[in-house]
């Protein structure tokens, strides 16, 4: 018997049975008062989690449709952009930038590096005129497994006037994000990554200072207009049809992380990491991040040399029905990626660590049986 799926992606992640029951409860009216106070509360937590007391919108929408508001929202045709990348996410949302007539400058580092502050910093200050109208940056790039301080980068701009506009679909509620403190105008995320829900809703979070671009911005918006968007959300309604399922599985999921606290399941991300990666490590394997900047929410590995990192997936698949994600762009078939965000067990980790041992010496890697995932059961033996 092989029993269920281990889906260990990037996103989508595993949902909950009370987030999955939530889901199935009977519609409501969307324009009705059940709805309305679900839109409140919802929208009051997902506050608390970004730390912001500004605006937070929810969209029915992936990810991408969130980072596409982001752009029409708050950025005009012809506006100078700054779009920093560090991989296919950094490069998705500077062409969201340059497909709506921004004039996107881009700051490119290799993948499996995070953004030099320093140099982001310095170019910034370079720009004595305030020229730049915004500066595009990924939080946790999902494609590398790596995380960028923006946190720093942040507070070197100190008042460039630019607006600072985040994706921060994989990390927020996986690693430690402030938004009002940090001083962030625009912060994206979404629902199937670490907030325990399916795919199809985003979440934007913009400041007031981003509130008062947004009413000079000349780029056209329908769909995704803010100030349509909170005119409704006074009333307790979105001004189109939501996915009022996906918003009952999103109470839910609210609900579960309010149980077992913000701070918690940032340390829990963090034990993952450190957990995944000193296992992967003690089996000789290589990981494509430095420990400084690697991601809590996902972790790439390097697949060793004369072993396809394709192989390597297909068989855990096979023989174990676990699902890992490959590796993006440069990276395909080079590495592979353990999600590690959301819904995760630590022992469902322990599971595929020793799936992956088994499936390195099926393949043929000189890997003795247990020396890696000693590794993973010491670490949970130590925080007992
Ligand atoms: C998943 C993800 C997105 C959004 O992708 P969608 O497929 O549109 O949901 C955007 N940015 C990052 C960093 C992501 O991980």
């Amino acid at each position: 018997m092989i029993g269920e799926q281990y889906l260990l992606l990037p996103g989508p992640t595993p949902i909950p049975d009370r987030v999955v029951r939530a889901m199935s409860k009977p519609m409501v009216n969307h324009r009705g008062p059940e709805f309305k106070k679900i839109i409140t509360r919802v929208t009051e937590e997902i506050k608390q989690i970004y730390h912001t007391n500004q605006y937070v919108l929810i969209y029915t929408a992936s990810g991408s449709g969130a980072l596409e508001a982001a752009v029409v929202n708050f950025i005009s045709p012809g506006d100078k952009v700054l779009a920093v990348s560090i991989g296919v996410f950094g490069d998705r949302f500077a062409k969201i930038a340059e497909t709506f007539g921004a004039q996107v400058e881009k700051m490119q580092f290799p993948m499996g590096q995070p953004a030099d502050p320093d140099a982001v910093i310095a170019r910034v200050k370079e720009d004595i005129n305030g020229e730049i109208k915004a500066i595009l940056i990924t939080h946790n790039e999902t494609s590398t497994g790596v995380f960028n301080d923006i946190k720093k980068i942040r507070s070197g701009i100190k008042d460039h006037p630019a607006l600072f506009m985040v994706d921060a679909v994989s990390s927020l509620a996986a690693l430690d994000l402030r938004m009002d403190e940090w001083g962030l105008d625009v912060v994206v995320s979404g629902s199937q990554k670490a907030f325990m829900i399916p795919p199809g809703l985003s979440f934007l979070a913009f400041s007031e200072k981003a509130w008062q671009v947004h009413q000079k911005v000349s780029n056209p918006n329908f769909y995704w207009d803010v100030s349509n968007g909170l005119k409704y959300l006074e009333k307790g309604q979105t001004p189109f049809t939501p996915a009022v399922s996906l918003f009952q599985g999103l109470d839910e999921a609210l609900q579960m992380m309010q149980e077992e606290g913000l701070e918690n399941i940032l340390l829990r991300h963090k034990n993952y990491r450190n957990m995944v990666r000193s296992t992967v490590k003690a089996m000789g394997l290589q990981l494509l991040a430095e420990d400084e900047h690697a991601s809590t929410a996902v972790t790439s590995v390097v697949s060793p040399d004369g072993i396809e990192a394709d192989i390597i997936r297909k068989f855990m698949l096979e023989k174990f029905n676990i699902v890992l994600a490959g590796g993006q762009q440069s990276l395909a078939n080079v590495i592979f990626r353990i999600g590690h965000l959301g819904y995760v067990r630590q022992l469902d980790l322990l599971a595929v660590l020793a799936a992956l041992e088994i499936t390195l010496s099926k393949l043929g890697y000189p890997v003795k049986k247990g020396t890696g995932l000693i590794y993973a059961q010491d670490y949970i033996t130590d925080r007992l």
